[in-house]
């Protein structure tokens, strides 16, 4: 237990994503097996939402605990300029053959938010460096998230949660995302447009916006923009750090939708979830760029545990169950199978499924301070199951070793949630 006087505000610890007045307690977790997660009290909960994004297969993954273990005993740590490790160059040797073949050369850091910063600094400069300076605007998404950082919040849709910073934040062209086939045309149309001379790079989480709400666009979509963008000699990136790693049920979005990008993001499932680490992954075309006697055009950006040892090991052993395991492309069919009765519950105005994803747009206000998602946690929870809707939109994104049974009582305890829901007063 922890003690009485070191909860609520008396912690020492201030939380992600928490107004810390009034927080409720957090919930302890003491261990986590699979898909499931033992709570202090005894309670075992289904872990729906992979820990925020980033376990694949499952809590407590021997293989991959093992290898970081073996690693440990051989080199934590080392410096990763002007040295490097087994671990580091068998982790980019295995993602590009993983990857479109285009993308060739892996720049390593430490998160997703970074991995997109990383992104946005080599296309930038790419076009610095080759003396197009007038190159060096974005295009992005409503409803986009890219991360925390300042560059990454530039990127994202300007919203209640990066209000405070807008001064800091640097300009970007937005067009809608196009969840819709209507919208795609208009979209497209946008992009014409805006896509002109001095456009760097269209930034893009392809088939699904994560943070923005499980919203869906089409592969059609993504060849087109594709297109659009080689066209006029502006860069493609897609920040793949939610969608990589078989969460569309493809390896990699790019995959699913036949589009190679100039640049792409991967973290959260590069290591499994067992450690933080990201790579960005570009063309040699942008890596030429940088190429110079000239030490002004290095691309001058590291972190102290750039290619942790202990996370590329982690990694391996990630590629290892993804090629072993292919459990991640045949949760599509069965989302579909269980979510396919919702579609004309009256409280859901739109059900949307991609790979191993299944989102529940419900009735009612739109955002993420809309309640109906606080209350539907909480009813979950209760019966055994961890959810974290981002405001109307309930979404199951479980790890790929749910079983049939934990999968089915998903979807019973989201009929039964929703019934309680119907049958109250409250609107
Ligand atoms: C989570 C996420 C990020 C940020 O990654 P962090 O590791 O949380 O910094 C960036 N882009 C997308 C699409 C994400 O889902």
């Amino acid at each position: 237990m922890i003690p009485k006087d070191i909860r609520g505000s008396q912690s020492p610890i201030w939380r992600p994503f928490t107004q810390m007045k009034g927080a409720k307690d957090p919930i302890k977790v003491l261990r986590g097996k699979g898909a499931l997660l033992e709570l202090e009290g005894g309670e075992v909960v289904i872990d729906a939402i992979s820990s925020w994004w980033v376990n694949l297969f499952g809590h407590g993954k021997k293989e991959i605990a093992q290898a970081i273990y073996d690693q440990s005993q051989r080199l934590e740590h080392v410096i990763f300029a002007g040295f490097t490790h087994e671990p580091a160059e068998q982790v980019a040797l295995e993602l590009t053959e993983m990857l479109p073949e285009p993308l060739s050369k892996v720049f390593f850091s430490d998160n997703g938010s970074t991995a997109v910063e990383v992104a946005m600094k080599m296309a930038y400069q790419s076009f610095q460096n080759r003396g197009e300076e007038k190159r060096c605007r974005f295009i992005c998404f409503t409803g986009a998230y890219h991360g925390d950082t300042i560059g990454a919040m530039s990127l994202g849709e300007r919203n209640i949660f990066n209000r405070v910073f807008e001064k800091l934040l640097f300009d970007v062209d937005f067009v809608p995302y196009p969840d819709s086939k209507e919208k795609e045309e208009y979209v497209l149309s946008l992009l014409e447009e805006k896509i002109d001379e001095t456009v760097a790079a269209v930034a893009i989480e392809p088939l699904v916006q994560g943070v923005g709400g499980m919203r869906m666009c089409s592969s059609d979509f993504l060849q087109k923009l594709r297109a659009l963008t080689e066209k006029r000699g502006a860069l493609l990136i897609f920040d793949e750090v939610m969608t990589g790693f078989g969460r569309t049920g493809e390896l990699f979005a790019c995959l699913k939708a036949r589009v190679d990008p100039d640049i792409i993001c991967l973290a959260k499932g590069l290591t499994g979830g067992f450690l933080p680490m990201s790579v960005t992954v570009c063309t040699d075309e942008i890596f030429e760029a940088f190429l110079s006697n000239d030490r002004l055009k290095t691309f001058f950006h590291g972190h102290s545990y750039t290619a942790n040892p202990l996370g590329c090991a982690a990694a391996l052993a990630t590629f290892k169950l993804l090629r072993e395991d292919r459990s991640f492309s045949e949760m599509e069919e069965k989302h579909l199978r269980l979510a396919a009765p919702f579609r004309d519950h009256p409280l859901v105005r739109e059900v949307r499924v991609c790979g191993t994803i299944a989102a529940f747009e419900l009735q009612g206000s739109h955002g993420y301070l809309s309640e109906i998602g606080n209350e539907l946690a909480d009813a979950f929870l209760k019966r055994g199951v961890l959810v974290r809707p981002l405001g109307n939109v309930l979404y199951f994104m479980p790890p790929y070793c749910i079983t049939e049974e934990q999968l089915d009582l998903l979807y019973q305890v989201l009929h039964e949630a929703l019934l309680q829901r119907l049958e109250c007063s409250c609107p």
